[in-house]
C-alpha cells in the first residue's frame, strides 16, 4: 500500500493549516448550511458507543443449566437486556429442579421476553440437537450460547470411580462441545454469534480431590481457544469466564465453611463472589462492546488466583 506523504514542515516547524473558508465572504444563510453538512458528517463518522441494551434487544440466547445458580443470573441479565431466553435442565426425578426451572421461567417472563424451558441432558448429543432446533425455531435465529451447565464430584483421585470422573467430563466437556457443535451451523450461516464457556479457576490451577472437575474445565478453557480459531473467520466470538468461589446453593451446600472461610480470606477483595458477578460479566462478552475479544479467559473470582 502506497503510504501517505506528509507535509513538509514550514521554516517555523510548523505544518501548514488546511485552508479555511473566509465567512466574511460568504452569505450567512449559506454558511448555516455548510455547518450544518459539515456537523452531519462529523457526526456520522464518529463511532457509535454501542450500548449493551441496543445490541443485545431481541437477541436469541440460549443458556445451559439456566434453573439455578450462575445460570439463572445469566439468563435474568441477558433478559433484562431484552434477550429471548432458551434454558435447560436436567431432571433429576425427584421434581426439585423442575419446580426451580418453572420459578425461573415466571421470573423471565416478568422482564416480558419470550422464553422456552427444556429438560435436555448436555451430554446427550441427539437431545441437544433438538433442543437446539426448537430454541432456533422459536426466535428465529441464535445469537448467544452460554454453556453453564455443570457439576461436581469431588474426591482423592486414587478413590474416584470411573462413574464419577466420566459424569463431570461428560457433563462439563463434551456437554459444552455438543452445545457449540449444535448452534454452529446456524451461527456461521448467519456470520454472526457469542459463545460464552463457564469455566473455573480450578480449570488454570487446581486444587486437592478436584482432577476430574479441573479436567474438564482445563478442558474447556482449550475447547475455548479452539472454537475462537475456528469459528472467528465466521464473526463468531468465543470466550470463558473463570469464577472463582460464587455463592450458590451448589456451593454453600456442597463445600464446607473451613473451605469458604480459606477462599474468602485467599481473594485479595476479601470476599465470596455472587452469581450476578459472573453474569455481568458474561452479557459483556456477549454484547457489541466486546467485539474485539474472542478466545479470551476472564477470572471473575476476587482475585482468588493472583
Ligand atoms: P448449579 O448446580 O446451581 O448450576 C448448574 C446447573 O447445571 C444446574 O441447574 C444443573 O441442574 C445443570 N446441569 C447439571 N448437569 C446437567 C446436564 N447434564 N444437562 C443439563 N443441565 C445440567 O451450580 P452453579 O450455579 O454454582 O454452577 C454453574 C456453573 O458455574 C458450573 O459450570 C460450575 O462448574 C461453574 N462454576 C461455579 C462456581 C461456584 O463457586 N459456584 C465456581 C466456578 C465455576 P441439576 O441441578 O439438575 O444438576
Amino acid at each position: 500500500m502506497a503510504r501517505r506523504e506528509r507535509e513538509p514542515l514550514s521554516a517555523q516547524g510548523q505544518r501548514p493549516r488546511a485552508p479555511t473558508v473566509q465567512h466574511d465572504t460568504v452569505d450567512p444563510t449559506e454558511n448555516d448550511a455548510v455547518e450544518q453538512l459539515i456537523a452531519a458528517v462529523v457526526e456520522e463518522s464518529q463511532p457509535q458507543p454501542a450500548t449493551a441494551q441496543s445490541d443485545l434487544r431481541d437477541a436469541g440466547a440460549i443458556v445451559t443449566g439456566g434453573a439455578t445458580g450462575i445460570g439463572r443470573a445469566i439468563a435474568l441479565e441477558l433478559a433484562r437486556h431484552g434477550c429471548h431466553i432458551a434454558f435447560n435442565y436436567r431432571d433429576d426425578g425427584d421434581g426439585r429442579i423442575a419446580a426451580a426451572a418453572e420459578r425461573t421461567v415466571a421470573e423471565l417472563r416478568q422482564l416480558e421476553v419470550t422464553v422456552l424451558c427444556r429438560d435436555c441432558d448436555v451430554r446427550d448429543a441427539d437431545d441437544v440437537e433438538a433442543f437446539v432446533d426448537a430454541a432456533n425455531e422459536r426466535f428465529g435465529s441464535l445469537h448467544i450460547l452460554v454453556n453453564n451447565a455443570g457439576i461436581g464430584r469431588d474426591r482423592a483421585l486414587w478413590r474416584m470411580e470411573d462413574e464419577e470422573w466420566r459424569d463431570v467430563i461428560d457433563t462439563n466437556l463434551t456437554g459444552a462441545f455438543n452445545m457449540i457443535r449444535a448452534v454452529s451451523p446456524a451461527m456461521r450461516a448467519q456470520q454472526f454469534g457469542k459463545i460464552v464457556n463457564v469455566a473455573s479457576i480450578h480449570g488454570m490451577r487446581s486444587e486437592f480431590g478436584l482432577s476430574n472437575y479441573a479436567a474438564s474445565k482445563a478442558g474447556m478453557i482449550g475447547l475455548t481457544h479452539s472454537a475462537a480459531i475456528e469459528l472467528g473467520p465466521s464473526n463468531i466470538n468465543v470466550n470463558a469466564v473463570a469464577p472463582g468461589y460464587i455463592r450458590t446453593t451448589r456451593l454453600t451446600d456442597g463445600v464446607s465453611p473451613e473451605v469458604l472461610d480459606r477462599a474468602r480470606e485467599r481473594s485479595v477483595l476479601g470476599r465470596l463472589g455472587d452469581p450476578q458477578d459472573v453474569a455481568n460479566v458474561v452479557v459483556f462478552l456477549c454484547s457489541e462492546r466486546a467485539r474485539h475479544i474472542t478466545g479470551a479467559v476472564i477470572p471473575v473470582d476476587g482475585g482468588h488466583s493472583l
